[in-house]
């Protein structure tokens, strides 16, 4: 059983986050006045700010109508634009390199139409073993649409470097995700992109689970594309636009193919209707159509926060407030049949930990946990728990919570 919470009230007095600048789901009575959230890994808070910002919006369309393409406060036609730079610096792209639009789901595909080239026996494409669904569906997807046998082309494993010193000649493509979505494990990203490039394959990565969790230095480390959701630690609010990378090295290639439509061409000469595209060398170049502006707000709002605390503040606090749910929970899964999957060294994840349960159903912990505890956690089918105590907004005292909960709920005998 985890300490009473004096030691996490302590903490959280000593350094507290920025939670006020977001709405936290209430907790419905009980000795609390909020849930304990940590499930921003699955959906991210509304920051305080988003409403104002789409209201705003909507009333540049009231006023405006087709005008506020040119003259809303912030015009429509180069609105987008507006998140390239905090976007780029988030994942230390350089701003030619980054562009918000989409879906991450489809943001993945229309880079693999520009970076899954098959040629004679080069044709793999190399995930995780524990690969996010959408991503496993995407890439077998494209192994088909390029001809060739999904269940020989796509190769899943847990070893990526150990792989590609085997059979490197063989991959085309490596796709992984910088943190894994079920252990929360952050990965080698520099280390993998460098041998994977060395073996002669295209690296790009799904930063699904890393944009807004780990620091991330994109155009460093070379990586050669990739992309990432804004709902989850981005907190852009449901099926939020999405980024993607395009390394500089790629941006003027003429060797390279990509789907085009009137968004992929140079602004300048947009309007002049050609019927040949001409885009600029930058990522910007991959968008298709133009943008739904509504769904661009919440991204800005929330890029606008983390420019202002900046990753290494929020890395920092990451670490001490997962280093303090990881030691609660290693006193709880002591004595009870539960394992905590992610590595125990902070450098090796994020802020998600994932405690595998050894009895019983995961979601129906998850259900008790929100219904008798008001601890928001999330569950992944059969027997896995994630938490995610996010820098941002959550408590020493949410993660206290939590831990008493589980110790609570789980009997102990291992
Ligand atoms: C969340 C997540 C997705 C979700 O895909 P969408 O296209 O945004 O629906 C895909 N891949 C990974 C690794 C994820 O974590």
């Amino acid at each position: 059983m985890p300490a009473p919470p004096a030691r996490a009230l302590e903490l959280d007095a000593a350094d507290p986050g920025h939670r006020e600048l977001f709405h936290v789901p209430p907790a419905d009575g009980g000795d609390h006045r909020s849930t304990a959230y940590l499930a921003g890994n699955s959906l991210g808070l509304q920051p305080r700010a988003t409403r104002d910002e789409l209201l705003a919006d909507l009333d540049a369309w009231a006023r405006l109508g087709v005008e506020g393409h040119l003259e809303a406060e912030r015009p429509w036609l180069p609105y987008h634009e507006l998140l390239t730079d905090p976007a780029a610096r988030l994942v230390g792209a350089r701003p030619t390199e980054a562009v918000v639009m989409n879906s991450l789901t489809v943001n993945l595909h229309l880079l693999m139409v520009s970076f899954y080239r098959p040629v004679g026996r080069r044709d793999q494409i190399l995930i995780e073993e524990s690969a996010f669904p959408s991503d496993s569906y995407a890439v077998r997807s494209q192994a088909r649409f390029h001809g060739r046998d999904p269940d020989t082309t796509v190769v899943r494993t847990d070893d990526a470097a150990g792989y590609l010193a085997r059979a490197g000649d063989r991959v085309a493509l490596v796709l992984l995700g910088g943190v894994n979505y079920l252990t929360g494990k952050l990965l080698d990203i520099p280390g993998i992109t460098r041998a994977g490039r060395a073996a002669g394959a295209i690296v790009g990565w799904d930063l699904a689970h890393a944009a807004g969790n780990v620091p991330l230095a994109l155009h460093d480390w070379d990586v050669d594309f990739a992309a990432w959701c804004s709902y989850k630690y981005l907190n852009s609010g449901p099926g939020a636009l999405a980024g993607a990378f395009v390394h500089e090295r790629h941006l003027d290639d003429p060797r390279i193919n990509r789907f085009e439509g009137w968004w992929s061409t140079d602004p300048a000469t947009r309007f002049e209707m050609a019927p040949v595209a001409r885009p600029l060398p930058t990522a910007d170049a991959w968008q298709i159509s133009n943008p739904p502006i509504f769904a661009m707000g919440p991204v800005r709002t929330s890029l606008e926060i983390f420019d202002r605390i900046g990753m290494p503040a929020l890395r920092a606090r990451s670490q001490r407030l997962t280093g303090y749910l990881a030691e609660l929970l290693d006193q709880v899964v002591a004595t009870r049949p539960l394992t905590v999957l992610t590595p125990a060294d902070p450098h090796r994840r994020g802020c998600q930990l994932s405690v595998r349960i050894g009895r019983g159903s995961a979601a129906e912990l998850t259900k008790r946990l929100r219904h008798e505890y008001g601890v928001i956690a999330d569950a992944r089918e059969p027997d896995v728990i994630r938490l995610a105590p996010v820098p941002l907004y959550s408590t020493y005292h949410d993660c206290w919570r939590a831990a008493a909960a589980l110790a609570a709920l789980v009997e102990e005998g291992r």
